[in-house]
């Protein structure tokens, strides 16, 4: 019987893995999600622990993609990642900050892929999963998406020598950092797109969405969306939790079924959720710390049971950019789970958003069922960001992000020795120089690689902010079935 999915707010049947990987969307503005979470016992985790990151990927999508054979996924995981895209045999290795009495911290390194953010860790595998399911269909694919900087460049990086693919990536004109700008727009494939807007993130998202609900031009374009609530994003990112308990027990000479705490620098809730669908499963994970920065809607949540999102323009713009969003869309695949997976409760909470703008959970028996998914959450801001960047360096001679200083700031609170804290490193601090030298006063280094990357030339297109002039950008450059 292979898995099947459902959207949170129906019980509408959405079919298999494979039916839903191009789009994580329901046609009742739900999200898919498996129909049940698969269970694992801790012996057969346990067996796991041995194994290199590929094979362990192919285990793990495995449960969620058995429409997949297992023998195909080994295939599509030893693709995707390998020491060299991922610059480590280890793929996601775990660096011990601090040993015990004092606390025992760690950083699970995730951004030491092709664009050097956590993003890679999907969107590598999404590559090969498409580039198989095209193959098999006969089919090509144009992607649609917009960015604020590290979703776009991964997925470019991701799908630059698939060729049946092409990508129409939206991007706000100005907005991003120096690097993150000479990291995509440096592409020349002629199948890559990058496409600048006057405007926000925000209006980049609102283009894609226009165009996205004009459904015969999506089937007819055969357009696909590679953006955070794509379910097979989720998916691969639930591997590194498994490798990063397996790690965290032998660095701190702990047994099978201790808790290990993890602390998720956090912005549309995709990387968090991911920990809570490891924790469902059986990983003996304790807390799962959710850090936000000055953009603290989730932090506001879990102190207060209120959810209240905000509007774009009240969304600050922060030093960890890749935090600001105010409305995170995977937190409704979190709270289908404290209703008890129940749609028709989601649907009506989702209903009080739309009409109130808010929902309350405090009191609500799905308020105490927060205590058994174990997330927890803090905010942090500039401050604090440039602080821990500081004592990060003095303490333990080592540069990190400001979003990955963000969730050091927030784990502090939460450290309860002699239980490990994994702390997830987002991105390298390479992509954000300047708060870095905000920071420390001196300069990031740099390869000569990635210098030499800043010098090439820049290949954009400058679209207005017209709907239809970006569809027929698209009808002109858009791949067709061969
Ligand atoms: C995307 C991103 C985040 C936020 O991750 P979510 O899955 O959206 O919660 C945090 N840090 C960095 C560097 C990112 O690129």
């Amino acid at each position: 019987m292979t898995m099947q999915y459902v959207s949170t707010r129906s019980p509408s049947a959405m079919g298999s893995f494979t039916d839903i990987l191009l789009e994580g969307l329901a046609h009742d503005g739900g999200l898919a999600v498996p129909v049940a979470i698969p269970q694992w016992s801790s012996e057969t985790i346990q067996s796991l622990s041995g194994l290199a990151y590929p094979e362990l990927a192919a285990k793990v999508v495995h449960a969620f993609a058995d429409d997949l054979g297992l023998e195909t996924l080994h295939i599509l995981t030893a693709r995707a990642y390998t020491a060299e895209k991922f610059g480590h045999p280890a793929i996601a290795p775990l660096t011990v900050l601090q040993e015990a009495p004092h606390s025992r911290l760690a950083l699970l390194e995730l951004s030491n892929g092709p664009t050097m953010a956590f993003k890679d860790m999907a969107m590598q595998l999404l590559g090969q999963l498409f580039e198989y399911q095209l193959k098999q269909k006969g089919q090509t694919l144009n992607i649609l998406g917009a960015t604020s900087g590290d979703t776009g460049s991964s997925a470019e990086y991701a799908m630059r020598d698939k060729r049946a693919i092409s990508v129409f990536m939206l991007s706000p004109e100005g907005r991003m950092s120096q690097f993150q700008k000479a990291q995509m727009y440096s592409l020349q494939e002629p199948h890559i797109h990058n496409l600048t807007v006057k405007g926000s993130f925000d209006d980049c998202q609102d283009m894609v969405k226009a165009v996205s609900a004009d459904l015969a031009f999506k089937s007819s374009m055969r357009i696909g969306t590679v953006n955070s609530i794509n379910w097979a994003r989720i998916t691969a990112q639930v591997v590194y939790y498994f490798t990063g308990y397996f790690q965290a027990i032998n660095a701190f000479g702990l047994r099978y079924g201790d808790p290990v705490d993890f602390c998720v620098p956090s912005g549309n809730f995709g990387n968090v959720l991911s920990g809570h669908v490891a924790k469902s499963m059986g990983l003996p994970v304790g807390q799962l710390v959710v850090a936000t920065n000055e953009n603290n809607v989730l932090d506001e949540f879990f102190r207060t049971g209120r959810y209240r999102p905000r509007k774009s323009a009240e969304t600050f713009v922060t030093s960890s950019p890749s935090m600001d969003i105010s409305k995170a869309s995977n937190f409704e695949r979190y709270v289908f789970d404290l209703v008890g997976r129940d749609p028709q409760r989601l649907a009506g909470l989702w209903s009080d958003l739309s009409i109130h703008g808010e929902f309350h959970l405090a009191g609500d028996p799905a308020w105490s069922a927060i205590g058994r998914t174990g997330l927890v959450s803090g905010a942090s801001h500039h401050a604090a960001r440039l602080e821990t960047i500081r004592k990060v360096h003095d303490r333990f001679n080592r540069m990190v992000d400001p979003h990955t200083a963000d969730g050091l700031f927030v784990a502090q609170q939460f450290l309860r020795p002699p239980v490990p804290m994994v702390c997830l490193e987002t991105a390298l601090p390479v992509k954000f120089e300047q708060t870095i030298l905000e920071a420390l006063d001196m300069p990031v280094p740099k390869s000569e690689e990635l210098q030499a990357m800043e010098q090439r030339p820049q290949r954009t297109v400058a679209v207005s902010q017209d709907v239809e002039a970006l569809k027929e950008f698209i009808r002109q450059h858009a791949l067709v079935a061969s």
